[in-house]
């Protein structure tokens, strides 16, 4: 769930390789202080909308409109056979050759 908001927050699609971020420090302080508000709560969000089906920005949300652009939410298996797990993303807002 995190690292598919993360990808979201940060414009990066998630097919992409850790080795192509160009800012990796920048994107661990996010990944940190979206775990650390996450952490006093019983609630987990990412978008600081505790309501139902609010609560995230991409992940499980395939098929519905982007929350910042309103393109279609998509959904794929990525990884090794064996190791798959599913990626979320907005095909605007995380574009293959941003990031
Ligand atoms: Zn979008």
């Amino acid at each position: 769930m995190y690292a598919a908001e993360l990808c979201f927050t940060s414009g990066i699609n998630p097919s992409r390789p850790v080795s192509d971020v160009a800012d990796l420090p920048r994107l661990v302080r996010r990944a940190k202080q979206m775990l650390e508000v996450n952490k006093v709560r019983a609630i987990q969000s990412t978008t600081g909308d505790l309501r139902s089906r609010m609560r995230t920005w991409v992940y499980r949300r395939d098929k519905s409109p982007c929350r910042r652009c309103g393109t279609t939410i998509h959904v794929a298996m990525n990884g090794e056979p064996g190791r798959e797990r599913a990626i979320y993303w907005c095909p605007s807002c995380q574009p293959v050759t941003a990031g």
